[in-house]
C-alpha cells in the first residue's frame, strides 16, 4: 500500500512538471502574426499582467476572432478595465478573454446593445447561456480597439481555467519567436534584519553590475554580514518588437544550491496585488522602477515555489560565496548574474525611525487624531513597521506611500465644523505630485457628518471642495442645425474637481446609448441606434460628478427621414 501511494506521488509530480495544457487547441485570436506589446504576468501597477497584449498594428478595428469552438459567456462593457470585452468558453473547460475592444461583430452587437437600451446603461454586464451565442474556431466575434485601460491600440488576450485563474497562453503553444536572452538592468542587495550589513551599511546597496559578452552578468564583489536579500530589475523583448516585456521564471543559487524560484505561469485575481510585495515597493513609489526582490517577506503569492527556501541569504563572518541568479524567457534563453559575496563582521547596527504608533500587521489599529480617524484591519500590512502619523488643519499625514498594502483601510473626517453648504461640496482626496500638493479625489462616501474614503494607499490626504459644475461641449454639431448625413453626434464632458460620477442624455425624452471614452473625455451617440424617427429633435444631457454638481446641455437639431 504505501509502495502503490509512493508510486502515485511521484507519478503525479513527473506529470506536473511537464506541461499539460492542451498544445494547438488555441489560435491566433488575431489574423495578423502574434507581436506582443505585453507579456504574461508582466509587472504593472498594483498587479500582475493577466494576459498577453497582442499588437494591432498602431489601429482599431481588426477583425477579433474565436480563438477555439465554444460559445460567449459573458460580456462586459465599463468605463475603465477591460472596457469592452468578450469572454468564450470553450468544451475543454478553459475560457478565453478579448479586451479593449472597440466593438462586437453585428450579431453580439445587437444583443449587448439591445440589453444596453434596456437597462439604460453604457456599462454592462450579461452572461449568455451556452445555447445562445455558439461560436466555431475562427468566427469573427469583434473588433480590436482602445477601450476601457488601454494605453494605445491593441487586443489583451486571456486564457482562463474553471477555477478563474488566469494562465500564461504560451503554456498552450502560443508561440512567439524569441531568440535573446533577457536583459539586467540593476541589481540590489538588502540587510534583512537589524545586525545585517551589505557593503558595511544596513542600508539597501545597489550593485555595480558588469555586462559579460555572453550577455550574462557579474556584479562588483561585496561583503556581506547575517540575513541579506537579493533584487534585480530585469526584462525581455522579443524578436519582432522593440519593447521590454516581461521574463518567465527567475531562480537563484547560493553555493550552486537553488534557495528561490519564481514563476510566471498562472495566478489568481485575488493574489494579483501582492505584487506590490513582490517588488521593492519604496523603490518603485520613488523611482518607477521594478526591482524584483528574490527573497519572500511574508508574501502569499502562488508565483512562488514553495518547496525552496524564502531566498534568504545568511552570510557569515569570513567565508566566501558565489550567489547566483538564473532568469529565463519563455523560449528557454538565459541571462545569469554572478555576485561574489565575502563574509565580514561588522559592528554596524540598523536605528529604526521610531514613531508613537506601531502597527502589528496581524491586528487591528485605530488611529485618532482631531477630526481624522484612520482603521486598519487585522492583516492590511505584510510586516510590523512604526507608522508616521498626524493631523493638522484637516489634512492627515499618514506615513508614505512607500509601504505596500495587502488589503484596503478606511479613512474618516468628521466634518461637523463645516456649514451644511459646504459639507455637501467635501471629499476627501489624496494628495500627490512632488510637493504633495496636488490632490486627487478618493472615492468618499458620506455618513452624516463623516466621510469616509476606502484606499490601498498611506500617504496625506485632506479634504477638498468641489464647487464647479461638469463642462459640456458639442464637439460635431450646433443647436437649430440640420444634420441629416451625420452618424455620430459628439460631445466631451469634463470636471475638474471630484471628476465625472454618471451621466445621462435622452432624444426627445427617450434615453440613448452615449458611449464614454474617459481618455479623450468624449461621449458618442450613433445614429444607426434608429431611437428617433421625428425631424425635429430635443436632444438633452445631465452630467454628475461625485459630489452631487451637475450640469444639464439642451440642443436641437433637425434631420430628414
Ligand atoms: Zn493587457
Amino acid at each position: 500500500m504505501r509502495l502503490v501511494l509512493f508510486l502515485l506521488t511521484t507519478f503525479s509530480l513527473i506529470t506536473q512538471a511537464q506541461n499539460n495544457y492542451p498544445q494547438d487547441y488555441f489560435g491566433n485570436p488575431l489574423e495578423v502574426p502574434l507581436i506582443l506589446s505585453g507579456t504574461f504576468a508582466e509587472l504593472r501597477s498594483n498587479h500582475f499582467h493577466s494576459g498577453l497584449d497582442i499588437k494591432t498594428q498602431q489601429r482599431e478595428g481588426l477583425r477579433v476572432i474565436s480563438a477555439a469552438d465554444g460559445f460567449i459567456s459573458r460580456i462586459k462593457i465599463s468605463h475603465y478595465g477591460y472596457g469592452k470585452a468578450l469572454y468564450i468558453t470553450h468544451p475543454n473547460g478553459y475560457t478565453t478573454v478579448y479586451a479593449h475592444l472597440q466593438k462586437f461583430a453585428p450579431e453580439i452587437e445587437t444583443y449587448v446593445k439591445k440589453h444596453q437600451y434596456e437597462a439604460e446603461s453604457y456599462e454592462i454586464e450579461l452572461f449568455p447561456t451556452a445555447d445562445e451565442i455558439k461560436v466555431l474556431k475562427g468566427k469573427h466575434v469583434a473588433y480590436s480597439g482602445n477601450t476601457g485601460g488601454s494605453g494605445g491600440p491593441h487586443l489583451h488576450f486571456e486564457i482562463r481555467n474553471k477555477e478563474e485563474h488566469t494562465l500564461n497562453p504560451m503554456l498552450f503553444g502560443i508561440d512567439v519567436a524569441d531568440t535573446t536572452k533577457p536583459t539586467v538592468k540593476s541589481v540590489y542587495a538588502y540587510p534583512l534584519n537589524d545586525s545585517s550589513t551589505v557593503n558595511n551599511s544596513n542600508k539597501k546597496q545597489k550593485l555595480r553590475l558588469i555586462p559579460l559578452a555572453s550577455g550574462d552578468y557579474t556584479t562588483e564583489n561585496i561583503e556581506a554580514y547575517g540575513t541579506i536579500g537579493i533584487g534585480v530589475e530585469t526584462n525581455d523583448r522579443q524578436n519582432l518588437a522593440a519593447n521590454s516585456n516581461g521574463v518567465y521564471q527567475i531562480q537563484s543559487f547560493l553555493n550552486g544550491n537553488q534557495n528561490f524560484e519564481i514563476n510566471f505561469q498562472s495566478f489568481s485575481f485575488d493574489e494579483s496585488r501582492n505584487i506590490n510585495q513582490l517588488i521593492d515597493y519604496e523603490h518603485y513609489t520613488e523611482t518607477k522602477h521594478r526591482v524584483q526582490k528574490l527573497f519572500n517577506q511574508n508574501n502569499s503569492l502562488s508565483l512562488y515555489s514553495p518547496e525552496l527556501n524564502n531566498g534568504n541569504l545568511i552570510i557569515a563572518d569570513s567565508t566566501n560565496s558565489i550567489y547566483k541568479i538564473r532568469i529565463l524567457d519563455f523560449e528557454n534563453n538565459e541571462a545569469w548574474v554572478t555576485v561574489n559575496i565575502k563574509g565580514n563582521k561588522t559592528s554596524s547596527v540598523k536605528t529604526e525611525e521610531k514613531t508613537p504608533y506601531y502597527i502589528y500587521a496581524n491586528q487591528s489599529t485605530n488611529l485618532k487624531a482631531g477630526n481624522v480617524a484612520v482603521h486598519f484591519y487585522p492583516n492590511t500590512f505584510y510586516e510590523n513597521f512604526y507608522i508616521d502619523f498626524n493631523v493638522k488643519n484637516d489634512t492627515l499625514t499618514l506615513h508614505k506611500d512607500i509601504i505596500p498594502t495587502k488589503n484596503n483601510f478606511n479613512i474618516n473626517f468628521n466634518v461637523s465644523h463645516f456649514n451644511d453648504a459646504d459639507k455637501n461640496k467635501l471629499f476627501i482626496s489624496r494628495l500627490v505630485g512632488r510637493k504633495n500638493n496636488y490632490p486627487i479625489y478618493t472615492e468618499t462616501k458620506r455618513v452624516g457628518d463623516t466621510l469616509i474614503a476606502n484606499t490601498k494607499y498611506l500617504g496625506s490626504y485632506t479634504l477638498t471642495a468641489d464647487t464647479t459644475n461638469p463642462t459640456i461641449t458639442a464637439v460635431n454639431f450646433k443647436n437649430e442645425q440640420w444634420i441629416s448625413n451625420y452618424r455620430f453626434l459628439k460631445l466631451k464632458i469634463d470636471d475638474s474637481g471630484s471628476g465625472i460620477s454618471n451621466y445621462r442624455a435622452t432624444i426627445n425624452g427617450k434615453w440613448i446609448l452615449m458611449e464614454y471614452e474617459y481618455k479623450n473625455k468624449t461621449l458618442t451617440f450613433d445614429f444607426n441606434d434608429h431611437v428617433s424617427t421625428e425631424t425635429k429633435n430635443n436632444f438633452k444631457l445631465i452630467v454628475t460628478d461625485n459630489v452631487g454638481n451637475s450640469s444639464t446641455f439642451e440642443s436641437v437639431f433637425y434631420r430628414k427621414n
